[in-house]
């Protein structure tokens, strides 16, 4: 891990009902989580306020997509201000489930992300529109490790992870290179988390898969020491 404070979010993704999320929450609420850590869920939409009258407020939570301005007439969206207005923290945008399924391209994800900014929703994404690097999280997720079990090894992803750093240090500035936190996603559990996490310029996690069980997602939270 490196300077910044550990960020460890977990994708829930399409998953869940009222009652796996119940006992989810309860487990989590039962979790002792490190201090130190920046955590993040992120429900499907129509349960984030059943999660957010029943987790801890350790836990921030976070959306899994938004539309790209203001609120209207755009059938099944659901908008930055909703989002904000029942306790969302955060949203994931650019996923490249989002990317590859639903076909999402640079451009359109760029300007979510800076209306997203725009109205203080902090970010878990990459994009070229922002102006303010201050509330983004860039999430490096390989496409074969997602949700396959195979993870990538702590030197490919350290690897990915400083290029990463690298790049954001010559077209943005040495500052935000610095102070922005670059997670790993693709297959993490509660097994390998820990050597991930102790890469240099591995701040965190997006986690899939193991966000789904309580005990192992607080495994992986708890994973930099
Ligand atoms: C993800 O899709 O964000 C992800 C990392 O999934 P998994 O952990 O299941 O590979």
């Amino acid at each position: 891990a490196g300077t910044g404070k550990f960020f460890v979010g977990g994708n829930w993704k399409c998953n869940g009902t009222r009652d796996s999320i119940t006992k989810l929450v309860a487990d989590l609420n039962d979790a002792k989580l490190e201090t130190d850590v920046d955590v993040v869920v992120a429900p499907p939409y129509i349960y984030i306020d059943q999660v957010k009258q029943s987790l801890t407020d350790r836990i921030e939570i976070s959306a899994q997509n938004s539309w790209i301005g203001k609120g209207g007439a755009f059938t099944g969206e659901i908008s930055v201000e909703q989002l904000v207005d029942i306790g969302c923290k955060w949203v994931i945008l650019g996923h490249s489930e989002r990317r590859h399924i639903i076909g999402e391209d640079d451009q359109f994800i760029g300007k979510k992300a800076a209306y997203a900014l725009s109205q203080n929703l902090k970010m878990k994404a990459f994009a070229d529109s922002i102006s303010n690097w201050t509330d983004v999280v860039i999430a490096y997720e390989p496409v074969w490790a997602i949700g396959t079990g195979k993870v990538a090894t702590p030197q490919q992803a350290q690897e990915v992870h400083l290029a990463v750093r690298d790049w954001l240090k010559k077209n943005v500035s040495a500052e935000v290179a610095s102070s922005t936190r670059i997670i790993y996603g693709g297959s993490v559990n509660g097994n390998n988390s820990s050597e991930l996490a102790k890469q240099e310029d591995i701040d965190g996690f997006l986690v899939g898969g193991a966000s789904l069980k309580g005990p192992e997602f607080a495994v992986i939270v708890n994973s930099v020491t």
